[in-house]
């Protein structure tokens, strides 16, 4: 995409391109215009009461059906991921079958979760509370998840009987534009769901627009523009924002082989362009060499290439932007001390948005690697003596979107998960995420969950009804 700017600007189109090879070009995508978003946000105002009015058991078997044609559809979509984004073709495999499986879990319980319920009687009333829809919904997300994003942000809020227009990030208008089609597909009543397309300035001009709820996944810093934006409205808004997420390694830990790839891993999957991964590790002082060195054997024997390839362990970044960005906060590092341990450059013969993964040590507060949300695959590693040392460093961060525990002493690695200040923690071998579990951050990592029957009720008005027998 970055290469691209001045076409972009000069003739209305998005142009995405392949940041595997080259930057090639894949298409275009014509920029939706502001009356368009206008149209659009009309329209889906048109649509929602009858929407509503359907039925939840009508809304659940539309859901269905487009989840049928993820089904089919999947290989589709696990091309498109890996062509535009640079996912490997496997993980990209794992994170469409996940999406299928939110999106039925979340038809499968949105009956239960949905329900009315009574909160009080006795012999003279009734008070019970009720879910309706906050009305249109405007959907802004960022590309790194390109089916879950759409799930996570967007189904829930269908199934409880809002209307969305949605817009992908510039990074991945081609993914957008064919499950826009797939979403026709499944036939849903003009003006339930609909797809704009364009940069930050389209994302701006649609939360301008006359809408009832804000739901956003992006960085810290858009996040605070909507969430002003929001409050003008004074509508409700969920912001999934950016993380810089700690992993405290105690000395009971044994660093075995497979310890030392889920680690790996943890930090570096999809080249470290999660917003929950495992951005600044924070090891026992007894441990702390063998670790860096173990890391460094495994970073430097991963694979590293076209992510269609199906030998490929680590594909390039969405975009050279975030290379570049990457390079900088690096380089600060360095010139403030930092040791680099391996990695630091772009790997040789490979053309495109490639970066090696890279471990620092050294590292110290006020440098932009410990400070900042590092969204490409540089991990800083740190020691500390004391469990008060440790969970200080943990803490020390703008952001609160997960943690990561490892030790073997089950007492100490609760203590630990009790006292990081995040929306979602794990030991070693627990997941936190799941499609029943809440996900949303602390601090600058956001407001609102999504999620299980807590994201239900974020895409929700909770009304109470009182009412006499
Ligand atoms: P970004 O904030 O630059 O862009 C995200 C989306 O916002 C894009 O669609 C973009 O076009 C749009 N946008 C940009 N400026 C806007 C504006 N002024 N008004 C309205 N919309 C605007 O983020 P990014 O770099 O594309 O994505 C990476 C970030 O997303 C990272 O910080 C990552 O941690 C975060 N993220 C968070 C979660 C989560 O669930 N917490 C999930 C995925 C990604």
């Amino acid at each position: 995409m970055a290469q691209a700017t001045l076409k972009e600007s000069e003739l209305n189109i998005l142009v995405s391109t392949n940041p595997a090879k080259g930057y090639e070009i894949l298409g275009e995508i014509e920029i939706t215009s502001e009356e368009e978003v206008q149209g659009k946000v009309t329209v889906a105002r048109q649509a929602q009461p009858k929407w509503f009015a359907m039925g939840l058991k009508k809304r659940v078997e539309y859901l269905n059906k487009l989840n049928k044609l993820f089904e089919l559809n999947k290989d589709e979509f696990v091309k498109r991921t890996s062509l535009e984004m640079g996912m490997p073709k496997e993980l990209s495999e794992s994170l469409v079958d996940g999406a299928i499986d939110e999106l039925k879990w979340n038809c499968d319980h949105a009956p239960e979760i949905l329900k009315t319920e009574t909160l009080f009687e006795d012999d003279k009333e009734i008070n019970e509370v009720v879910y309706e829809p906050h009305g249109v919904m405007a959907c802004i997300v960022a590309w790194n998840f390109p089916l879950p994003n759409f799930v996570v942000s967007v189904s829930q809020a269908l199934l409880a009987g809002n209307t969305v227009v949605m817009k992908y990030s510039e990074e991945i208008p081609l993914f957008s534009k064919y499950l826009e089609g797939i979403v026709d597909k499944a036939g849903f009543p003009e003006g339930v769901v609909n797809f704009i397309y364009g940069d930050g300035n389209i994302g701006a001009t649609l939360s301008d627009q006359d809408i009832d709820f804000l739901s956003f996944t992006g960085s810290s810093q858009t996040g605070r523009k909507l969430y002003r934006k929001a409050a003008d409205k004074l509508i409700p808004i969920t912001l999934e924002l950016g993380g810089s997420s700690p992993g405290i390694i105690f000395s009971d830990c044994e660093l075995t082989d497979q310890f030392i790839e889920n680690l790996f891993w943890q930090r570096f999957l999809n080249s470290a362009q999660f917003c929950d991964g495992m951005k600044r590790l924070i090891v026992h002082e007894s441990l702390f060499d063998e670790c860096v060195k173990k890391l460094e054997t495994f970073a430097n024997s991963k694979i590293i290439g076209d992510p269609t390839n199906l030998e490929t362990e680590l594909g390039p970044l969405v975009a050279e932007r975030q290379v570049v960005k990457l390079e900088e906060q690096v380089k600060d590092a360095l010139d403030k001390g930092a040791i680099l341990n391996c990695g630091g450059k772009r790997p040789e013969g490979l053309q495109g948005a490639y970066y090696e993964p890279t471990i620092l040590s050294n590292v110290k507060h006020g440098m932009r690697v410990w400070d900042e949300e590092v969204f490409g695959p540089v991990l800083p590693i740190v020691n500390f003596d004391t469990y008060e040392e440790a969970i200080a460093l943990a803490n020390d961060t703008q952001y609160g979107l997960s943690g990561y525990v490892f030790s073997q002493d089950k007492t100490l690695a609760g203590k630990a998960l009790s006292d990081i200040k995040a929306g979602a923690v794990n030991t070693q071998n627990a997941h936190f995420y799941r499609p029943q579990n809440p996900f949303g951050g602390y601090k600058n990592s956001g407001i609102g969950r999504q999620g299980g029957k807590f994201g239900f009720q974020q895409v929700c008005q909770i009304k109470t009804i009182a009412r006499e027998k």
